[in-house]
């Protein structure tokens, strides 16, 4: 099976300030957001990786191509093609192994993912001066209340207070992640896909956290090819790669359409 060298880059800026709410509980805060060595913000790599197979996932079952249904693992991908229902997609011909594209791509609890994350750290946006930089404070308390679902007041004793990345922290987080994808089989169109779909990341969405700027079109690139010569993947690739993946693995009652060309 010969493989790709796929690379994401990531360079986003926030419109709300993110919340990866895995950071220890303090004596200010009773979750705090993750930070590095530093002491600076980060959005974790398995973060990002639990996101972008979400929207992996969603464009899939858009685009009609099967997947797997995690996160149990035996609703997951080999099992995922041994049951004899009757929406069971076919599994690829002459692949060896029964996965399906996103599994191939993020891994499954028999599969290793051939992508590794880095975390997403953050730096200061062009123009602030280091000096500026240093002496920001980063982070950020946010008193939130708990709401009694039934009773739609406030729920006693729910005052609850979490350290998130500052508002308007003039930062750009940057980050990516890279692997060698099986090749000829859109796996790099659907991540390129999921990648364009993510509009927010973290925890806190009810209240509005995380939100990606995503009006910036350098925010993300997809570059794909030999090791050490990828190529950025634009518009044109993304389509072709899509219909491929439609054609690799979608499933054989779609009548209409597949048979354009
Ligand atoms: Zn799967």
């Amino acid at each position: 099976m010969s493989r790709v060298h796929a690379v994401i880059h990531w360079s986003v800026h926030f419109l709300s300030p993110p919340f990866i709410g895995a950071g220890p509980t303090t004596a200010d805060a009773d979750r705090a957001t993750v930070l590095d060595a530093a002491g600076d913000p980060i959005i974790p790599g398995s973060s990002v990786k639990g996101r972008l197979r979400h929207h992996c996932e969603r464009i899939a079952r858009a685009l009609k191509v099967a997947c797997c249904e995690g996160p149990q693992a035996d609703m997951m991908c080999p099992h995922y093609y041994f049951r004899s229902s009757e929406d069971a997609p076919t599994p690829v011909a002459g692949y060896e192994h029964f996965f399906c594209p996103v599994c191939l791509i993020f891994g499954s609890p028999w599969l290793a993912s051939p992508l590794h994350f880095s975390d997403w750290s953050c730096a200061a946006e062009v123009g602030v001066d280091s000096d500026t930089w240093q002496a920001l404070e980063k982070t950020a308390l946010r008193t939130g209340i708990g709401m009694n679902r039934y009773t739609r007041t406030v729920q006693e004793q729910r005052l609850f207070v979490t350290r998130t990345v500052a508002p308007a922290l003039p930062a750009v987080f940057k980050g990516r992640a890279q692997g060698f994808l099986p090749a000829d089989l859109g796996l790099e169109a659907l991540l390129y896909a999921g990648a364009l779909d993510i509009c927010r990341i973290g925890g806190g969405n009810s209240r509005g956290l995380g939100w990606i700027d995503r009006a910036d079109d350098n925010s993300l690139r997809v570059s794909v090819g030999e090791k050490g010569s990828e190529q950025p993947m634009d518009r044109d690739a993304l389509g072709a790669g899509l219909e491929k993946l439609q054609e690799v693995f979608g499933t054989q009652n779609s009548s209409d359409g597949g048979d354009a060309e």
